[in-house]
């Protein structure tokens, strides 16, 4: 018998998991299927955005998300050094009130890893009433101009079984087999190095700042390597790179081994770490030359790949996700024409280079020296790049001139169409579950123009002078915000006619 439902996901990684809470909590049928036994085991990804935990409060789970990530609120150290006690080449990051990002969202930024993250996301998605199968994968998927037919498997019973769905979200990661099976190539740049990942347990003493995020790139003379401490009191990950092409492999960093390296890189000569976890992966940058095909779109790694110096791939990830969640929502519901759901390649993909590019200079500074950076983008601000990030798309109705720039500075938001909106104490809890009118001041005209067009608008007013003037609104303006928190048009002055300039703005922005 052929299962149906509106949106199948494919893994409950990150993005497929932030797709399935997102969808299910706006009211869309979600099935996410996942190979694995359950979520992560490793903290991966640790290290959430304020982008994120502005999506997480929205979802109602960034006290959750806060609550196991003890560090966040203490601070952030980044260095470049030659071991923990050796010498400093860069401090990238003293303290992190280097940070300041009052003037855009009063959230913080977590340190949570990945596998306390997901389970939290995943238990939110199935209260919202997702299904989530778990030793399940996607064997094979067919589309037509009506839905998607894919084949599924459960690993342990080889039991094949049919779902029909009207869309696919495939987060399927960085080797993504949907990516594959629809013939979407991809472009950048693979084995930039090898890593190892060796998660120990050891009595570092002083040599790690206690409470804070405390994160070297190692450049030993013997070794390249990432150091970081976790959320657990005398739990580390150390991540040296290992070189194939000089014929090494994971096998030959042996107990032994690893224990001389974690000695050097701690500079503790009689340390007896106890390693709990290893594991090896390939540092790449790559980008899909298309998210979307028909019915299907590409998410998370399965989109674009980054190198992880700047943590913004599980980051990436979530709002990918996100994004997707609220534009299928919206098709699915009948208030949005299917061109909508082009705008999430023509946001998403752009957000992606500048994300894979900029991790690549960042990697090129910390780590690698060598790398060749010439023919990418340049690097953008991380502050810029997690909140002063701008879409330009059929979504947004943008307003002339364009500076042509990619971010805007978050000291300084301005409320442009494109870039996100200011989540200030006074706007943050109307933002994020809906579309919502935001008034300078008087709300009078606009109120009734919001009655009646046609689909939930949530109006408010906001009579204060910081949001008039980071939403570069006059008395009797409004802003128009996208349930994703992004600006979508704005007017700046009162108009003549609110209903029919409100109903012809979402009809554009909509796709309809
Ligand atoms: C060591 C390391 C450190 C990192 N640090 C950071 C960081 O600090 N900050 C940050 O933002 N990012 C970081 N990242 C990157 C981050 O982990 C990834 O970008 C993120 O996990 C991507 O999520 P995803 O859901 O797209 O993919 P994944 O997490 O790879 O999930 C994909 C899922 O799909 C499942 N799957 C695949 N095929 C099928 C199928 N056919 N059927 C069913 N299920 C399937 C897989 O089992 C998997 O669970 C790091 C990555 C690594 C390796």
């Amino acid at each position: 018998m052929t299962e149906r439902v509106q949106v199948l996901v494919v893994g409950a990684g990150l993005g497929g998991l932030s797709a399935s809470l997102f969808l299910a909590q706006a009211g869309v049928e979600v099935l996410t299927v996942e190979r694995h036994a359950g979520t992560s085991i490793h903290p991966r990804a640790a290290g959430q955005n304020w982008r994120t935990m502005e999506l997480f409060h929205w979802a109602g789970i960034d006290r959750e998300v806060l609550a196991v990530s003890p560090r966040a609120s203490q601070g952030l150290r980044i260095t470049v050094a030659t071991s923990l006690a050796g010498r400093v080449l860069h401090r990238l990051v003293e303290d992190g009130s280097e940070f300041d990002v009052s003037a855009t969202t009063t959230l913080p930024a977590g340190m949570a890893g990945q596998d306390v993250v997901e389970p939290i996301m995943l238990a939110h998605a199935e209260k919202a009433g997702a299904r989530v199968r778990f030793r399940t994968e996607l064997v094979d998927l067919e589309q037509d101009a009506d839905g998607v037919t894919a084949t599924l498997r459960h690993r342990d019973t080889g039991e094949r079984s049919v779902v029909r769905a009207d869309y696919v979200v495939a987060a399927d990661g960085g080797r993504s087999g949907v990516r594959q099976r629809l013939g979407i190539g991809t472009t950048g740049m693979d084995a930039l190095s090898h890593c190892l990942g060796v998660v120990f347990d050891a009595d570092l003493g002083d040599r790690v700042q206690p409470g804070v995020t405390d994160l070297f790139y190692l450049q030993h003379g013997d070794f390249t390597a990432g150091f970081v401490n976790t959320d657990v009191p005398n739990r580390y990950v150390f991540a040296p790179d290992y070189f194939p092409e000089k014929g090494e492999t994971p096998a030959d960093f042996d107990h032994d081994r690893l224990v001389a390296m974690i000695r050097a890189a701690t500079d503790l000569p009689d340390l007896r770490p106890e390693i709990v976890w290893t594991g090896s992966w390939e540092v790449a940058a790559r980008l899909a030359d298309r998210f979307r095909s028909g019915r299907v779109f590409l998410v998370g790694d399965a989109a674009k790949v980054t190198p992880p110096t700047g943590g913004m791939g599980g980051n990436t990830a979530i709002g990918d996700g996100a994004d997707i969640a609220w534009k299928l929502a919206a098709v699915l519901r009948g208030e949005a024409g299917d061109a909508l759901l082009d705008t999430y390649e023509a946001e998403r993909r752009p957000y992606a280079r500048m994300v894979v590019d900029t991790s690549l200079h960042n990697m090129k500074q910390r780590m690698h020296p060598g790398l060749d950076v010439s023919g990418i983008t340049k690097a953008e601000d991380p502050l810029g790049i997690a909140l002063g990030f701008r879409y330009r798309s059929t979504a947004v109705l943008a307003e002339e001139p364009d500076d042509g720039e990619r971010v805007e500075d978050v000291h300084a938001p301005t409320g442009r169409p494109g870039f996100r909106a200011p989540g200030l104490a006074s706007t943050v809890d109307l933002l994020g579950h809906s579309w919502v009118l935001l008034c300078a001041g008087d709300g009078s005209r606009w109120e009734p123009a919001a009655a009646s067009a046609g689909l939930r608008v949530d109006c408010h007013v906001v009579d204060d002078d910081v949001f008039a003037s980071r939403y570069g609104l006059a008395k009797g303006g409004a802003s128009l915000v996208r349930p994703d928190g992004v600006v979508a048009w704005r007017a700046k002055e009162p108009v003549e006619d609110p209903a029919g300039t409100l109903r012809q703005v979402l009809d554009a922005v909509l796709s309809r």
